[in-house]
């Protein structure tokens, strides 16, 4: 397998190396330095059934390809599948199971895969899922059921920014014979590789950091065990939610400052995490880099970085919530996430708005809850923008 080769041949280079050249050679006609964007549908063949690598861009396509290898090196895997958004790589997952298994996930998992979850394969493939606090003593093996084959973990979570621990989840399903999902989207490979902690499968919206510009929607997957490679490439061929070329060519180019816009998203949030924490009109904040994290331990166990995702619990009411984000000038309001601009938003009224008020309420997603998505701009500028928006909700 191609992504294979390139890996092995690469893996003695570092992180930023990688993310620049992995699975991309020069192009052998002319030498162009970048991975071309290959929009042919089909590929000529020198005999009927011999082919030279590609028959059909479905099936594989040489600028998806690079990306899914370059995406496989960064993860420490082996074999990489690009999909036409996160969503549509978290539905070819649950493709490896049967009918009637069951799943185990976090409990806070991102709104979209629990709607996948809970309204789409419980209805298609008689799923069912427990939804649990894998931090709660117990817990997860009191949830494991003889039809149990398959556990989701999301570390951190969206948007309360929960850790769990990958090792620790990892031996259980190891013990057990269960498959390890790890949606890695929030952290990235550049802070922190679940298949080295232990898990069997990578998942990323590669709409977020992986692209980081706001202009791809993506998603891959990532493992290093031949047998499920070889049932995800036969499930990505039959249910065709492939990457783009376009998109591929794009992602890959985003890619190539990972590591630059990881560091610095990092730094930034790590900054207005502390100036957050000490603001008088702040109740609480949630950031895996503050000593005050509930989990700082485990997250400095199994991450070199914290991220750029902070959340926050305003002081006050719902409308002072929103008249603080009406407030932003830098910031924009904005769903999603891990792009280079800074977003901020408002999960109840926006992207968990689908989420029961009572489920809400277990999950602490309350009235005053804010989610920010902290850029690369200024720090200073940054500062500045939350400054005058909690100077404008004075009472
Ligand atoms: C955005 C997101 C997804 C879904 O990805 P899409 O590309 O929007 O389909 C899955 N998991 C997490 C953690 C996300 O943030």
């Amino acid at each position: 397998m191609e992504a294979e080769q390139k890996t092995q041949t690469a893996k003695p280079y570092g992180f930023t190396t990688l993310q620049i050249h992995a699975g991309q050679e020069p192009e052998p006609r002319t030498g162009a330095v970048t991975v071309p964007i290959s929009l042919a549908t089909t590929f000529a063949q020198p005999e009927p059934g011999k082919h030279r690598g590609y028959e059909y861009s479905r099936t594989g396509n040489p600028t998806r390809q690079a990306f899914e290898a370059c995406m496989a090196a960064l993860e420490n895997g082996k074999y990489g599948f690009a999909f036409a958004s996160g969503s549509a790589a978290t539905g070819s997952i649950l493709n490896l199971i049967d009918a009637g298994s069951h799943v185990i996930s976090v409990d806070d998992v991102y709104g979209g895969t629990q709607r996948y979850f809970r309204r789409v394969v419980s209805r298609t493939a008689g799923l069912t899922f427990s939804f649990i606090d894998f931090n709660q003593e117990g817990a997860f093996e009191a949830a494991i059921t003889d039809k149990t084959r398959l556990v989701w973990l999301e570390t951190p979570t969206n948007p309360t920014l929960k850790v769990s621990d990958i090792r620790k989840v990892a031996a259980v399903c190891k013990a057990r014979g269960l498959l390890l999902v790890v949606d890695n989207t929030f952290m990235t490979p550049y802070f922190q590789r679940p298949l080295d902690l232990g898990a069997d499968i990578v998942v990323h919206s590669i709409t977020k950091y992986i692209n980081g510009h706001s202009d791809v929607v993506g998603g891959v997957v990532v493992t290093n065990d031949e047998k499920i490679a070889k049932d995800l490439a036969f499930i990505q061929n039959g249910l065709g939610a492939v990457l783009s070329p376009f998109d591929a060519y794009m992602a890959m180019r985003g890619l190539k400052t990972l590591s630059l816009r990881m560091k610095q998203h990092a730094a930034n949030a790590q900054t207005v995490a502390e100036y957050l924490e000490k603001h008088p009109l702040v109740e609480r904040v949630a950031y895996p880099g503050l000593k005050s994290h509930p989990q700082y331990e485990i997250a400095k166990s199994q991450t070199s970085g914290s991220g750029g995702m902070i959340t926050f619990w305003l002081k006050g009411t719902y409308e002072d919530a929103c008249k603080w984000l009406s407030n932003l000038k830098l910031f924009l309001c904005a769903e999603s996430l891990g792009a280079v601009e800074c977003l901020a938003e408002h999960p109840a009224s926006m992207t968990h708005a689908s989420v029961p008020p009572e489920q809400r309420a277990i999950l602490g997603i309350s009235d005053t809850l804010i989610r920010l998505s902290v850029g690369i701009e200024d720090i200073e500028d940054i500062i500045g923008d939350l400054d005058q928006a909690f100077a404008a909700i004075k009472h």
